[in-house]
């Protein structure tokens, strides 16, 4: 449920790659509380945008506030430490180490979840992705990409954040899968607390799970808003990438 407590503030962001733009002129505030689908097309700058909050991108002059805080040079593992939360394209999981290993990896990782808690919240992973309960002592890098995706969302899960930035997590998987990871993100949403979820994807299926939503259109914002204030052209328009309202400011 969406409250009015920004939990993250991007103001102007700009991110270039050498001379080329990627990102530009963003500005966008993120509720506590709330899923927020950062939709466009392949190449729109989704990643690039989720690097850049993170600090794994090079950024122009925007400023990003987290807690009250300009956090535009924080480096990446302080921003993990102090709850921002990155599930980068491609489900990244430390291959060698078994699922069990991973998770309790990522929870001493980002120090937010106290070591007494980190089996029950290794239980509460297995609640929510039951097939990760019978491959825990199985290396995460033999396990399917859906399994993967099950693992990754499970460490994001056990450092517990206060801002979730997924992207991408439907890419390449089986619909089953899909349904599973979509589930934990519609019905089990509880479990991430008042964590507030950037979902980033090129499917329209963030729709289901999102309070608003962002449409980027060649690194720019042409739509933010409601998924009640989308109409069917502006949806496939932010899936197509032709582009219909550009210039849009945030509107709710
Ligand atoms: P996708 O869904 O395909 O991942 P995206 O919306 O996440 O797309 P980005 O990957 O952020 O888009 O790419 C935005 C633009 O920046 C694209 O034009 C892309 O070619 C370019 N780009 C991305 N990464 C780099 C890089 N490391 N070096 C140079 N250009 C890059």
């Amino acid at each position: 449920m969406r409250t009015s407590d920004p939990a993250l503030s991007l103001e102007d962001v700009s991110i270039s790659y050498g001379h080329v733009s990627a990102v530009a002129d963003v500005t966008l505030t993120l509720y506590a509380g709330e899923t927020l689908a950062l939709i466009g097309p392949n190449g729109a700058g989704k990643s690039t945008l989720l690097r850049g909050i993170t600090n794994q991108a090079r950024k122009g002059n925007g400023k990003i506030r987290f807690g009250g805080r300009d956090i535009s040079t924080v480096p990446p593992h302080r921003l993990n430490r102090a709850g921002i939360i990155h599930v980068p394209e491609g489900r990244q999981v430390v291959a060698p180490l078994t699922v069990r290993e991973n998770l309790q990896l990522a929870a001493r990782a980002a120090g937010r979840c106290p070591r007494r808690e980190i089996e029950a919240s290794i239980d509460l992973v297995h609640e929510l992705f039951p097939p990760l309960a019978r491959l825990r002592d199985t290396p995460s890098g033999l396990l399917s990409g859906g399994e993967q995706q099950m693992v990754a969302i499970g460490r994001a899960l056990m450092a517990r954040p206060t801002v979730l930035l997924l992207d991408e997590p439907s890419m390449g998987l089986a619909p089953v899968m899909i349904e599973v990871i979509y589930e934990f993100l519609g019905e089990h949403r509880d479990a991430l607390g008042g964590a507030a979820v950037l979902l980033a994807e090129q499917s329209q299926i963030a729709l289901r799970v999102a309070d608003r939503a962002a449409v980027l259109s060649r690194g720019r914002l042409s739509f933010v808003g409601p998924i009640s204030q989308m109409d069917e052209s502006l949806i496939a328009e932010a899936y197509l990438g032709t582009g219909r309202a550009a210039g849009v400011p945030e509107t709710a």
